[in-house]
This record gives C-alpha cells, structure tokens and sequence, in this order.
C-alpha cells in the first residue's frame, strides 16, 4: 500500500472559538431548516464517497492511529454503516408525528435541533466514532463543533472535508484542534452550547459533566461513553478452545485499545488451569509487528505516552499479581512502541481496579474452592462481584448450558453480553453499543434511540 502523508494540523487559537461557536449558531438554524430528506442524502453520498475511498482511508489510519489493516477496514465499514443508519433512522423516525387527542384539536409532535453541538472523540476510532458522533449531531439538525483526539487530527479533518464535500454547509460544522484540556474545556464552557458528545475516559467524562453543573444558563445535556472493566464468565462446560480464540480475539486485538476489550478472564477452577494453558499457548501464535503489514495481528500503542502508561500498571502488576505468559516482542524499531501481550492472574475480581488500555489480560479463578480468599463460590456470587466493579459496558460468557446464559445476561448490569463468542466489534444497528454507571450515559450507538438525544421535542396544539 502506498505511503500516505499525515498533514500538519494547526491548534486552533483560543481566540477563534467565541466567533466559531456564534457562527455555527447563526449557521444551525438554516441546517435544521433543510429538509429531513436532504439532510439524509447528504450522509448517504458521505457514505458512498468514504467506500469509494478506502485505500486512502486504510493508509491513513495506518499511519496516524497505527491500526492493522484488518481493523483499518472494519473502522471504515462501521463510519460507513453510522452514515447509512443514521440517516434511514432520521428519515423514518424524525419526522413530524400527529398524536391522538380530542375532536376539534390537533396535536403534532415536531423534533428539531438543539442548537451547536459540541462532539468531542478519542484516538482509538479516530474515524468511526468521530464519525458517528458528529453524523447523528448534523443529521438531527445540529450545527457541531467538533474536537478530536490531539493524536489523530488528520483523520477528522479529512472526514470533514468529506462532509463538506457531501453538502454539510461550512456554518453548519466546523473542526477545532488541539488540546482537551483547553480546546475541549472552552468548547463545553461556551455559552452557546447546546450539547456535549463525548466518547473518552471515564474521568474526563465526569469533569465534563461537573463542568456542564457548573455553568450559567440552560441545562445543557450530556451524551457520554466511556471505559469498561469487561469480564469473561467462564464455567465448566464451556469449549475451551473457543474460550481460548474469543480471548485472544476480544483481549489483544487492536492492542487492547478498545473500550470493549476483554479485561478480566474469570474462569472456574475444574478448566482453568488447560484453559490458560491454551490461552499461552494461543498468545504465543499472535504476530505482533509493523501494522502495515498484512499478516500483523498486533500492532504498537498509540504513542509514547501511553506505552509509559501501561508500562508503569504492568510493574504495579509485576508487584501485586503473577504473570502466567507474555509474548515475545519483535526486536529493533519493529517493537519499540509495541506492549507484549500477556496474561496476569489476580486471586479476587475486586483485585482489578483500572483499565489498562492495552493488550493486557487478568484471569481470576472462581469455583467452591476458591471462596477462602475472597474469591465466588458460584456463578451469582460472581456476576455480583462483577457488577460491583461499578463499570457497565460488555460482558462475554461461555457455557453450553442455555438456561444459565440467560440467568447471567439477566443479572449481569451491562449494556451488552456476547454469549460463546468474541466481546467487541458491535455492529451498527444490529448490537446497538454502550454502557451505564462509570461506562456511559447512554443512549446506544448504532441503535434505535441514539438520534432521539440529539434532538429537542416541541408539541404544537390547534384548536380546529
Ligand atoms: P480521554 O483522555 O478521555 O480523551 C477523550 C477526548 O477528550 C480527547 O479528545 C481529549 O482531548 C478530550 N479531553 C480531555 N480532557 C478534556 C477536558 N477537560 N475537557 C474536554 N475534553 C477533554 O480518552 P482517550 O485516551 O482519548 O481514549 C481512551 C478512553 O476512551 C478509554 O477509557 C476507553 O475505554 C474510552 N472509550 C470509550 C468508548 C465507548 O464507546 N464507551 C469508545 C472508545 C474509547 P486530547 O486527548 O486531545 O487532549
């Protein structure tokens, strides 16, 4: 694949936001003007022109956010199907809705715009969830302000310019780069915003939200999705090699940078010991290297900062837990920025207390023998402990007994469960994606009620 080039990226001044915040506000008002029908078009030609453009997209990615292929084109497949959805969903439920009441009156149900919405994204989908955030703000006739991930600004403001192309008008979306901290922060503090858009940490969330309390004026909402602490429920009837391959596949692809990603392996005594066995074993086959290589599995980390990140929690687990296998790593410049994949095992669920955004797994085992320490005699007692870790986002199981799937998923507090198969890569409108408590505000990406958020709701009554 042919080498693409990483534009230069200007920060943008501080001094530019005020006059960009009151443009797209002038701006908001003739975009939630045009035509619901229009506003779809305009995603669906966005849709056409990001397929037609996928050697370029791939390259980019490649470059900028170091995806493998396989992930390039499975994020590009998913900004494509956020297009798509959104724009058939706005068409067929946006619309005005006569409501029943009383003879001699009528009674229409009309959604419109908030006003500028401010979307702001994380490097990890630099493309799809940029993407989905701000293509469900402008279809529901939001202006947006947009703010992506400091190391990925290439790929919004191509998307951007793909947008524009498309027929999203200059004052209906603009892009603003630069720092969350400055950028981002002035973006929620302005007064005329409308709506925040966030997809991030668990703890930016939260100081956005207490940013939002803060301010003067008008209650402004806030659609957030966040991290995950994600387990595996494992029990005794499960197959262990396809425990083995949705391990591997939900814990050490995209090199853990997912907020879905398997975290947490809990697996009952009587199998765990050929289950990790396989797991190593599994782990030593992964092809770890240059992501623009077609054969790589796992690539490198995004940047520096976040290799001395993960480096500093794996000496914490060095300390504290006990390596069961760690995946060579690639010698010279091919590993520099690469984290060898690994499993750790703690001795209880609780033990697990942040997410190490990374190709890092922890097992725990659980089972009658292990309740001496701490650990769930019986499969209620460890969904219990799970939900305790307070994050709602995924959850895997792996059984053959149907019934106790389903008593799982009933009592496991999270916003999806994938039953004997991998935990990550929802798809748009089929897995609707997202999480509650310390993972999210809700509502679902890629589902039926996401657009619903972005819109305010105005009954209009006439007496006839
Ligand atoms: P992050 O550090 O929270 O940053 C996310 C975005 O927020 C970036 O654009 C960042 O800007 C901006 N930001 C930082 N501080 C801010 C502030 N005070 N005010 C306004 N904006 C601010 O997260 P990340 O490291 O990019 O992404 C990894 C995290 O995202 C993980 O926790 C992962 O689980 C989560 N995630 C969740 C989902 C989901 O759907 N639930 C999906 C993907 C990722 P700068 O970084 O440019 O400074």
């Amino acid at each position: 694949m042919a080498a693409t080039r990483v534009p230069e990226v200007a920060e943008t001044p501080a001094s530019e936001i005020d006059a960009t915040m009151r443009r797209l506000h002038a701006g908001q008002v003739a975009w939630d003007d045009t035509p619901l029908t229009e506003r779809a078009a305009v995603l669906l030609r966005a849709a056409d022109r990001l397929e037609a453009e996928l050697p370029a997209w791939c390259g980019l990615l490649v470059k900028e956010a170091h995806k493998t292929l396989g992930d390039c084109v499975a994020e590009l497949r998913e900004a494509v199907d956020f297009c798509r959805y959104y724009a058939l969903q706005a068409r067929d439920t946006l619309g005005p809705r006569e409501l029943p009441g009383p003879t001699g009156e009528s009674n229409t149900l009309h959604l419109h715009g908030r006003g500028v919405f401010v979307c702001i994204s994380p490097w990890n989908f630099p493309l799809a969830i940029f993407a989905g955030q701000v293509v469900a703000a402008l279809v529901a006739g939001n202006s947006v302000a947009a703010k992506p991930a400091e190391q990925t600004p290439a790929v919004a403001q191509r998307f951007v310019g793909l947008l524009h192309a498309a027929g999203v008008p200059q004052d209906a979306l603009t892009l603003l780069h630069g720092p969350g901290e400055t950028v981002g922060a002035a973006l929620v503090a302005h007064p005329l915003t409308a709506g925040v858009c966030f997809t991030g940490s668990t703890p930016v969330a939260k100081h956005i939200q207490r940013a939002l309390a803060a301010k003067d004026g008008a209650i402004v909402p806030l659609i957030a999705e966040t991290g995950g602490l994600n387990a595996m429920v494992v029990d005794s009837s499960a197959l262990p090699e396809q425990v083995a391959d949705a391990v591997v596949q939900s814990a050490f692809r995209s090199a853990g940078q997912r907020c879905s990603a398997l975290r947490l392996l809990c697996v009952h005594e009587g199998v765990a010991d050929g289950v990790i066995a396989m797991i190593g074993g599994a782990l030593q086959e992964l092809a770890v290297g240059d992501p623009a290589e077609y054969a790589t599995d796992v690539g490198p980390v995004i940047d520096a900062e976040a290799h001395a990140g993960i480096t500093r929690q794996l000496e914490r687990l060095d300390r504290e837990a006990t390596l069961l296998a760690r995946r060579a790593l690639p010698d010279g410049p091919a590993g520099a920025q690469h984290i060898a994949p690994c499993a750790y095992e703690l001795a209880r669920v609780a033990d697990l207390r942040q997410e190490v955004f990374g190709p890092v797994l922890h097992v725990v085992r659980w089972g009658p023998g292990t309740a001496a320490h701490g650990g769930a005699a019986d499969v209620e007692a460890l969904v219990a402990q799970i939900n305790a870790l307070g994050y709602r986002l995924t959850l895997g199981v792996q059984t053959r007994i149907d019934s106790r799937a389903q008593r799982i998923a009933h009592a496991a507090r999270v916003g999806n469960v994938y039953v004997n198969r991998n935990m990550i890569g929802a798809v748009v409108g089929v897995q609707p994606f997202g999480g509650e408590g310390l993972s999210g505000t809700g509502p679902k990406a890629g589902g039926p009620l996401y657009l619903y958020r972005f819109c305010a709701e105005q009954v209009v009554t006439v007496n006839t």
